[in-house]
């Protein structure tokens, strides 16, 4: 089935979602987007939009269902997958951080030798930890990792921060960042030369909105 456009998935509601969409919008690409559509085809540029879970978007651009992506980095390293980073976009900023109860000392990474650490993303964890020299137990959990600690499930967390509220809230402390995040924009590692051609003009218009932020 071959297409005369090019197929990006981005996420439909979640926190890549409003910037994502803005930034095409700003590119001067035309296109409906909100309430339950799931698809939408620009209708002055050779693009169509697919509006998905973050999570699934890695994987969609692997198989080539979708020739392009808007996600987290931290949601495309999680797991290993082959695909092309054509452009990083400064927006979703966050990073991946361990914490513990905010009443516990801190020392070092060496503390974590042997604990139990709940979080959404246990390859990432397990790898910097292991890069540390430590070896802890990964609990993976999909959200709500923040309450671990305080029901007994984990001695420590680790997860997405951006300004701390979240932990904090949950009395927790941060205490070593493993990764730093942002949301990048991924391409299938096969696209036809047509295919090409119009990354290459979506990238030469994001490089001048991104010039003129700057
Ligand atoms: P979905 O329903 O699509 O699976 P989700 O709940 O997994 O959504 P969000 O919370 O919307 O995901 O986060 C999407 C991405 O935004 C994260 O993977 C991360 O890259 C980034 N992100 C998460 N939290 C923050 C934050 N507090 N500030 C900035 N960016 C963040
Ligand atoms: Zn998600």
């Amino acid at each position: 089935m071959s297409r005369n456009n090019i197929r990006i998935a981005v996420q439909k509601s979640g926190r890549l979602s409003d910037d994502s969409l803005k930034l095409f919008k700003e590119c001067g690409i035309k296109f409906e987007s909100g309430g339950s559509k799931l698809r939408s085809i620009s209708s002055n540029f050779p693009i169509e939009f697919l509006f998905l879970r973050d999570d699934d978007i890695p994987g969609y651009v692997e198989d080539g269902v979708a020739d392009l992506g808007v996600v987290g980095l931290n949601v495309l390293m999680e797991h290993t997958r082959k695909v092309a980073i054509v452009k990083e976009l400064g927006f979703s900023k966050c990073r991946l951080s361990l914490a513990i109860p905010r009443g516990e000392n801190y020392t070092d990474l060496k503390q974590f030798e042997g604990k139990s650490i709940a979080t959404s993303y246990p390859n990432l964890t397990s790898q910097f930890l292991l890069k540390n020299g430590v070896k802890a137990e990964m609990h993976e959990i999909s959200g709500s990792v923040e309450i671990a600690p305080s029901i007994g499930l984990a001695e420590g967390i680790c997860d997405i921060v951006s300004t701390g509220g979240t932990l904090l809230s949950n009395g927790l402390k941060e205490v070593a960042t493993v990764f730093q995040s942002q949301a990048v924009m991924i391409a299938n590692t096969a696209l036809s030369s047509e295919k090409q051609a119009i990354l290459d003009k979506l990238l030469f218009r994001i490089d001048s909105v991104q010039r003129g932020q700057n």
